[in-house]
């Protein structure tokens, strides 16, 4: 077997040109791509407010994914976790009955902000 090494590249190498970034108004510094990544895992579709979503309280927040297992990056990615207090995040992770409550409650939000394809291919296979 044998192969061609190209030497000259300016046929082959078309930049392309970098689209221009928004820069927002008010936007005092380029954030870290770590932090912005941080950012936003913590967003949830499932709750606009910070507080447990079973008792409302703020105190000692955990975020509950979701779906677990492999899914469960797919869960931050989208936004499909939920706020819950030490407490109620013990009870949840505890019945098999609630986290199934959590998880149809989830997927029904998802398909009205996504689509139910998305969610099947995201969401519907085994793992
Ligand atoms: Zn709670």
């Amino acid at each position: 077997m044998s192969f061609r090494i190209v030497t000259d590249l300016k046929d082959s190498f078309n930049p392309y040109p970098k689209p221009q970034k928004k820069q927002r108004i008010g936007q005092i510094r380029q954030k870290s791509s770590k932090l912005a990544k941080k950012e936003r895992r913590r967003f949830s579709i499932l709750q606009s407010r910070k507080k447990c979503y079973l008792c409302k309280t703020k105190e000692n927040l955990d975020k509950h994914e979701a779906f677990g297992g492999c899914r469960r990056q797919k869960s931050m990615e989208y936004g499909m976790v939920y706020y819950l207090c030490r407490r109620c995040h013990t009870e949840v992770e505890n019945s098999e009955d609630m986290k199934k409550q959590l998880r149809l409650l989830a997927r029904a939000k998802f398909n009205t902000k996504y689509d139910a394809e998305l969610f099947l291919k995201e969401f519907g296979k085994d793992c």
